[in-house]
């Protein structure tokens, strides 16, 4: 195990509040390492496209504190890496991290890229929200800091069964450990601040949205993703089943608090409100009913609100075709494309 010095601030996590709070602490004069479980700091933030209130793009805003962060002398940044314990009390906490393997030296890989390349294997990319590909060795995204790749041990070749060790032989720095292991360091730091964030809500596990199934229903945060510039259609705003332009779309909110209602019914039964398309006559009966939206509406029930917001459409511009949006070929367990 290895023993680091004595830090002031030990942050954990490395979304904006951890970056925010390790920077004020930094400027404060404080010595900081700031800790993340992902290969890079930004958190949530980092996948999203435009922020409310300033509508500023995201990246714009955060990226400039990566590099405030990775260069300010009082900060020490460790990614893959978490909290294996904590012994001892404020003032003098002895903490033990274990840094996961990356299967990339840091300190030999110069960012280019190259073993991404020539790697055959893909990989559902995450930080897209499993809507596109990535490969099994990639950086976690184009701004990511660090700029360094991580291998993603469940679809490498090699770590699954030694038939591949491409990116090896291109890396000119030797940069490449495929027999990197686990590292566990103990830091003495005289305060922790907990800046874990939070994770979005599967709905999944609300089969009712059809989440999953149908490729055109997607989260707040997959939608994000499609709206980047960064994401999976490069900024241009596509429905996943067919990579056409929609031409109506329709919110529902709170998803996650929508379980039960007061009164008693079911919260599927109190949904037979909501505005669907006409296309989802195919769909199941919970999900078709004979309602119609006028062009913008909020339905507003205790335990979710479901709005209608039609997207502006040229005059001549072809109507959704509805079989299309609901047709067999749209409907399926959520598949990635590259
Ligand atoms: C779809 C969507 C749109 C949004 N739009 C806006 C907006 O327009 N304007 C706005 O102000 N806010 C918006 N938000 C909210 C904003 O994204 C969050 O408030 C913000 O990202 C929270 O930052 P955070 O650092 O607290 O948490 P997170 O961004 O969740 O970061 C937490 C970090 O901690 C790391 N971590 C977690 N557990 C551990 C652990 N045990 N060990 C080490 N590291 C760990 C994670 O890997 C992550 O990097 C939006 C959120 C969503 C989902
Ligand atoms: S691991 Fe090697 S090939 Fe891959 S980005 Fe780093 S230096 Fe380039
Ligand atoms: S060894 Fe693994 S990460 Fe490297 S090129 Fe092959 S499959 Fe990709």
């Amino acid at each position: 195990m290895s023993q680091k010095n004595f830090i002031d601030v030990l942050v954990v996590g490395g979304g904006i509040s951890g970056i925010q709070a390790a920077l004020d602490l930094a400027n404060s004069g404080f010595k900081v390492n700031l800790i993340d479980k992902s290969p890079a700091i930004g958190g949530k933030m980092s996948q999203l496209d435009k922020t409310f209130p300033s509508n500023d793009c995201s990246m714009c805003i955060e990226s400039p504190k990566f590099n405030e962060c990775s260069r300010h002398p009082n900060i020490e940044i460790l990614t893959y890496t978490e909290v294996e314990s904590v012994k001892g009390k404020a003032g003098n906490f002895k903490v033990t991290l274990v840094k996961k393997p990356r299967y990339v030296v840091e300190e030999k890989c110069t960012g280019c890229n190259l073993c991404v390349e020539y790697c055959p294997a893909k990989v559902p990319d995450a930080y897209n929200q499993n809507i596109s590909n990535n490969k099994a060795i990639h950086i976690h995204f184009s701004q990511a800091l660090p700029l360094i790749p991580y291998v993603d041990p469940a679809a490498c070749l090699y770590l699954k069964d030694g038939s591949c060790t491409i990116c090896v032989g291109v890396c000119k720095p030797n940069a490449i450990d495929l027999h990197q292991e686990e590292e566990l360091m103990e830091v003495q730091a005289g305060a922790i601040v907990l800046a874990p964030g939070f994770e979005t809500f599967d709905p999944k596990l609300r089969s009712d949205y059809g989440y999953g199934v149908f490729e055109n229903v997607v989260t707040s945060l997959d939608y994000e993703r499609i709206l980047s510039s960064t994401g999976p259609y490069e900024g241009t705003i596509s429905r996943p089943s067919d990579k056409k332009h929609p031409h109506k779309i329709a919110w529902i909110q709170c998803v996650a608090r929508a379980r039960s209602i007061p009164t008693g019914e079911t919260a599927t039964a109190r949904r037979s409100a909501v505005p669907t398309r006409k296309s989802r006559s195919s769909s199941p009966k919970t999900m078709t009913p004979a309602w119609k939206p006028p062009s913008s509406t909020t339905i507003s029930a205790p335990s979710a609100r479901i709005s209608s917001v039609s997207t502006s459409v040229p005059k001549n511009s072809p109507t959704c075709a509805s079989s299309e949006a609901m047709s067999p070929s749209a409907r399926r367990t959520r598949k990635p494309k590259m």
